[in-house]
Parts: C-alpha cells; sequence; structure tokens
C-alpha cells in the first residue's frame, strides 16, 4: 500500500515526501484508517516500528481539514527525550502545513522553563509533553486545555512504571470528555487495559 490511499491534505502528503516516507509501515497501515474514522485506539507497538507517525500523521491532518489555530492536541510521553523526540517529527511533517507544536518538560533549567510558558502564550495547535511538568503548568493556571480534541498517551506502559498513572489522571480531569483518545503501548499488561478503561471510550484494538 501506498500512503497516497489515505488521500491526505496535499501540504502533509509534501511533508511526507520531503521526509523520504514512501509506503506506511503495518502499524501506520492500522492505525491511520481507525484515527482518521475519529475512534478511540489502543495499539500494542514497539519503538522502532513508526508508531509515533501512526498517530501523529492522522492528527496533522484532521488539524489541517479544520483549518482550527486553537490547541487542539495533547500528546503525553514518559521522558524528556520522547516529548522532544516526538516534537521533532511533527515539525517534520508540518512544515508545509503552518500547524505549530509546543514541546512541555521537566527538568533543565529556569530559562527553558520561561521559554516553555512564553510559546504556551504565543499558542500552538499541538502540546507534547511529560505528565509532571503539565500538571505544574495547569496547576498554575498558565493554560486552557477546553479546547483540546484529542489525546494521545504515548509509552502508556512507561508512564505507568515511572508513577506517572495519578498525574495522567489529573490531567484528563481538565479535558473535555467528549475527545479522541489513543493510546500507544509496547506491552498491554493488564495493569494498562484496567488504566485505559478509565480513559477511552469503546476503543479499537491493534497489535502488531
Ligand atoms: P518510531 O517507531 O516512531 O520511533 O519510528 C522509527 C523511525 O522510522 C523514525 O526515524 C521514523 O522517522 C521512521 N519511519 C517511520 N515511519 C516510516 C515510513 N513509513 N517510511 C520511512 N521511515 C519511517
Amino acid at each position: 500500500m501506498d500512503f497516497s490511499e489515505f488521500n491526505f491534505e496535499s501540504s502533509l502528503q509534501e511533508g511526507l515526501d520531503a521526509m523520504g516516507f514512501e509506503q506506511p509501515t503495518p502499524i501506520q497501515e492500522k492505525a491511520i484508517p481507525v484515527i482518521l474514522k475519529q475512534r478511540d485506539l489502543i495499539a500494542c507497538a514497539q519503538t522502532g516500528t513508526g508508531k509515533t507517525a501512526a498517530f501523529i500523521l492522522p492528527v496533522l491532518n484532521k488539524i489541517s481539514k479544520s483549518g482550527k489555530t486553537t490547541l487542539n492536541t495533547l500528546i503525553l510521553a514518559p521522558t524528556r527525550e520522547l516529548a522532544i523526540q516526538i516534537d521533532q517529527q511533527i515539525q517534520g511533517f508540518a512544515y508545509f502545513l503552518g500547524i505549530s507544536s509546543i514541546p512541555i518538560y521537566g527538568g533543565g533549567d529556569g530559562i527553558v522553563w520561561e521559554q516553555q510558558k512564553k510559546a504556551l502564550e504565543l499558542g500552538a495547535e499541538i502540546v507534547v509533553a511529560t505528565p509532571g511538568r503539565l500538571i505544574a503548568l495547569l496547576a498554575g493556571g498558565k493554560m486552557d486545555l477546553s479546547t483540546l480534541e484529542h489525546l494521545i498517551l504515548d509509552e502508556a506502559d512507561r508512564m505507568l512504571d515511572m508513577g506517572f498513572s495519578d498525574d495522567i489522571l489529573k490531567i484528563v480531569n481538565y479535558l473535555p470528555k467528549n475527545r479522541q483518545t489513543i493510546l500507544f503501548s509496547a506491552t498491554m499488561p493488564p495493569k494498562i487495559r484496567q488504566f485505559s478503561m478509565k480513559l477511552l471510550q469503546n476503543p479499537e484494538e491493534i497489535t502488531i
């Protein structure tokens, strides 16, 4: 199969061409249609399978199609490194789309904190965050998540292992109930299933 079969917006297809992506990987082939049709999704996929593009591409396509410029998508990731990596992949695809994303993570110095707050004031359609730092911003009233339409949890098993479960549930309290929720995890132990039942509605399931 070819990416053209998803009928993405032409500027997203240009982004794919520029990044040298020709054919979808198996997880992309399965996950993209589910996300495009607005269903909640639980996907079991490891790093290196193309999982990041599997959730970024359909969401970018939706944002581009809607023309909305408000904060639309929140991606939660366990570590600063992963948040930066996801943000960079978004920037790569979004170059032709005029969609922006902001990485929000802990650690670093006060300058990083100030830069993150400034970037938020300027606004973006997508925020990629580690749960602890996002909680700090929400508690400080620095962020409005009421326009959110998509919540994506990446490496959910790692986030639970790192003790972020309560933080994630607190964050979800700030989000509209009527949203699409997508959960990616490298493993699918019972605790992930139980956790996902608190966040997702009637999800489709994909394993590769
Ligand atoms: P991930 O599993 O998301 O960490 O992706 C692994 C690597 O594969 C990243 O460097 C992506 O840029 C690359 N990649 C993902 N999907 C494709 C694709 N369909 N064609 C070519 N490279 C890809």
